[in-house]
């Protein structure tokens, strides 16, 4: 496995780099977050440099990149802020790709030119009050009714859905059949008749919000099914081994946005006479630190490769959200302990980033699922 950057890769990387730290500072992230104001412009910005195109199929306006370069992106991106990332991803790396891989020639001219140029935003709606981890047993119901499906139900935990164009939901079309054998997908305009999204109050990220949705007898036709009908597990699940992987890069950037500020932290503080870097005890918390942010990219990078070649990596794509997500969260714990006092106060980023890298020990799949899958391959 050769995960030596191009000179193209780091070239990237900087300039991803110097983009978000002249136009998403921590100041500029934390009056979001605390406003809850979605960051639209920042997200016109990001279109306007490519990311909301990346991976995407060129004729389509989607910018040809490698599994790695999009890891490179997502990184650079949540070490910044979470709102950030959690804007981008699920219209990207989720809904995006689930139109380029199932959609018909004219569901993919319908909406991705306008993923790619931003125009167009999605949310995934998949869990249910009733139903996170066990997914397959949800009970929103779509029945037809001629050429068009009449939608009843809730959905749960939907992020970006109040700010989104459309809702790729998935939902029972075959009430009689096993369960994970009766469900679709379809693409439902978040303005529809019918649709009602609540934002809910939350711990971090608060900017993009993450939201119930009601359908009520919500009509839409047809032709907004996402792949062929009752095939929806497979269509989610299939995604969601992506959606691991890119859990694992964005924990990798907030445990390197985490690592970078405590180290320059630990450089410029003194106490007893010295920076306190060169207390030992500090010393070993950055190097742990280090070390978490390595294994993290390094399990990420991994499952990334098996994706870009299409290879199955169900298992590694669920070591690399359970094994970076955990990384990260004792790097930003020890993050705080480096910036003693001052680790709890909002002038820093690093309160923000602990409250912010909870999510992913749980979205995507908690780890505790994420560790039945690797048992059952063993
Ligand atoms: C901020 C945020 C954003 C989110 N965004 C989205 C989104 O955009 N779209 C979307 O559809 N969902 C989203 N989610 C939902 C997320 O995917 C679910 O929270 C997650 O899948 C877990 O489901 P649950 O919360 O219902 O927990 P449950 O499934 O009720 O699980 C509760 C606990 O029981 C454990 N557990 C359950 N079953 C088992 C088992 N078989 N073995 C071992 N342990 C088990 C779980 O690991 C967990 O610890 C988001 C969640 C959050 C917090």
């Amino acid at each position: 496995m050769d995960l030596t950057l191009s000179d193209e890769q780091q070239d990237f990387r900087r300039t991803l780099r110097s983009f978000l730290a002249a136009e998403a500072p921590t100041d500029v992230i934390r009056e979001l977050d605390r406003t809850e104001t979605f960051p639209a412009d920042l997200y016109a910005k990001m279109a306007g440099l490519g990311l909301t195109s990346m991976g995407l199929p060129e004729e389509y306006g989607g910018t040809p990149c490698s599994e790695i370069d999009l890891c490179i992106a997502l990184e650079e991106v949540a070490r910044v802020g979470a709102c950030l990332s959690y804007a981008l991803v699920p219209t990207l790396t989720f809904c995006g790709r689930g139109i380029a891989g199932y959609g018909t020639p004219e569901q993919k001219q319908r909406y991705l030119p306008g993923i790619c140029s931003g125009e167009i935003r999605m949310a995934m709606a998949l869990s249910e009050p009733e139903v996170g981890s066990d997914l397959t047993h949800l009970s929103t119901r779509a029945v037809r009714d001629g050429d068009i499906y009449v939608i009843n139900g809730q959905k749960v935990f939907t992020t970006g859905a109040d700010t989104a164009d459309y809702l790729l939901a998935i939902v029972r079309t075959d009430p009689d059949a096993p369960a994970s054998k009766g469900l679709s997908v379809l693409i439902v305009p978040r303005t529809a008749e019918g649709v009602t999204v609540r934002p809910l109050p939350k711990l971090a990220g608060q900017a993009t919000h993450t939201c119930e949705v009601y359908f009520s007898d919500v009509r839409v036709p047809v032709e907004n099914q996402l792949g062929e009908l009752n095939a929806g597990a497979k269509i989610v699940f299939g995604l969601l081994d992506g959606e691991r992987v890119f859990v694992g890069a964005q924990c990798t950037g907030i445990a390197q946005g985490a690592l970078d500020l405590a180290t320059g932290y630990a450089k410029e503080r003194h106490q007893f006479g010295k920076p306190i870097i060169e207390h030992q005890a500090v010393g070993h918390l950055l190097a742990d630190m280090a070390m978490d942010v390595r294994v993290a990219r390094l399990v990420t990078w991994e499952a990334a490769l098996l994706l870009e070649q299409g290879r199955p990596c169900s298992t590694e794509a669920s070591v690399a959200k359970v094994t970076a997500s955990e990384a990260a969260s004792r790097c930003v714990s020890n993050g705080m302990s480096v910036l003693g006092g001052y680790s709890y106060m909002t002038e820093f980023a690093m309160e923000r980033y602990w409250r912010e890298v909870k999510l992913y020990e749980i979205a995507g799949g908690t780890n505790q699922i994420q560790r039945n899958i690797i048992a059952r391959s063993l």
